[in-house]
């Protein structure tokens, strides 16, 4: 059964991901094989998506934000814990519901030069999607491409060209528009725009934001950058090694932080504004981010935090909501 607030009404969350975990197995040697341990890549993680919420995934290389992403396509199957869609467990669909499910939810990678075939024509990457569940003719498939990458930004002429015609962004674009072809609900983008050349991201940007209030998507932003997740995002969550240590509104978030490792993912955002750079706090933090092998006990943040207290290494702070809508997982609350 799925917990409260996962309900098909519209008001309820289109996604809720339910105390979820992921622990990868990390082997030495060929034959012989012999354990040494399991990397922590999600711990633990509760989490609603809004019906038409824009969420941002925020954290540094390696926090598992990808691996969270990858269980809510589906991809990895979880150690433990649960992802309702419309009220149902995305890990128990019959097969007509994984069907839909694969249809419901689509995906942009962050590299536009791998994600697309050299050997299929523009507007067979494109309608690929459809390919697992249609009657569509052969002419109709290649209008609605054509369709498609018009509404992306591209000349609908180049449908039989090859991808290695294209510029990195617009490549970008065609992956946009194979994501829309099946007429999804859900978008996970992982770093859609890190690939890119700084001058096209705010174009990819927009366009994502367009589409997703013309198409009243529901979107997971996975990304590192904070400052082009709040432009891009209703919602934000910061992970920190596999945990999510805060969230809530992304504007909010972003001018009112209250976890100590939020501070510190902000202070490293340029600041275009004299009265946000004084409103800013500095937070001071030492060493790198453990091993995901072995995270330390308690606050997985307390090695690093300036504000550790005794209680911060031995007990993980449970989540609780210290502002409307602003949930924080730390003793300081
Ligand atoms: Fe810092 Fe303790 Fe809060 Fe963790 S729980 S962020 S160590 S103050």
């Amino acid at each position: 059964m799925p917990p409260a607030g996962t309900s098909t009404n519209d008001a309820e969350p289109l996604i809720s991901v339910n105390n979820l975990t992921k622990h990868f197995p990390v082997q030495k040697g060929l034959l012989l094989r012999k354990d040494l341990g399991m990397v922590h890549a999600v711990d633990n993680v509760t989490l609603d998506v809004p019906k038409n919420a824009s969420y941002g995934l925020v954290g540094e290389s390696g926090c598992g934000k990808t691996t969270l992403g990858r269980l809510l396509l589906r991809v990895e199957i979880p150690t433990s814990g649960n992802v309702y869609f419309r009220g149902k467990d995305i890990f128990r669909l019959n097969a007509s519901e994984s069907r839909e499910y694969r249809q419901a939810v689509q995906t942009v990678f962050q590299d536009p030069f791998s994600s697309l075939s050299p050997r299929m024509q523009i507007w067979e990457t494109v309608i690929e999607p459809l390919l697992v569940n249609t009657n569509f003719s052969r002419k109709d498939l290649k209008q609605k491409a054509a369709d498609l990458l018009k509404r992306v930004g591209l000349p609908p002429e180049r449908l039989n060209s090859y991808p290695h015609l294209f510029s990195g962004g617009q490549r970008q674009r065609i992956a946009i528009a194979r994501a829309l072809s099946s007429s999804p609900e859900f978008l996970v983008l992982d770093e859609p725009v890190s690939a890119l050349d700084v001058s096209i991201r705010a174009q990819i940007m927009n366009l994502l934001k367009e589409l997703q209030s013309e198409f009243g998507l529901t979107m997971v932003t996975i990304s590192h950058d904070l400052a082009g997740l709040r432009y891009m995002s209703d919602m934000t969550a910061v992970m920190y090694l596999g945990q999510i240590v805060e969230r809530g509104p992304a504007d909010q978030v972003y001018n009112n932080p209250l976890h100590p490792y939020t501070k510190v993912l902000l202070s490293s955002v340029p600041v275009a504004f004299a009265e946000d750079r004084a409103r800013r706090e500095e937070i001071p933090v030492s060493g790198e981010v453990p091993s995901p092998l072995n995270p330390p006990s308690g606050c997985r943040f307390n090695p690093r935090c300036p504000f550790a207290m005794p209680i911060c290494s031995q007990e993980t702070p449970e989540p609780k909501e210290v502002e409307p809508g602003q949930v924080v997982s730390c003793h300081l609350y």
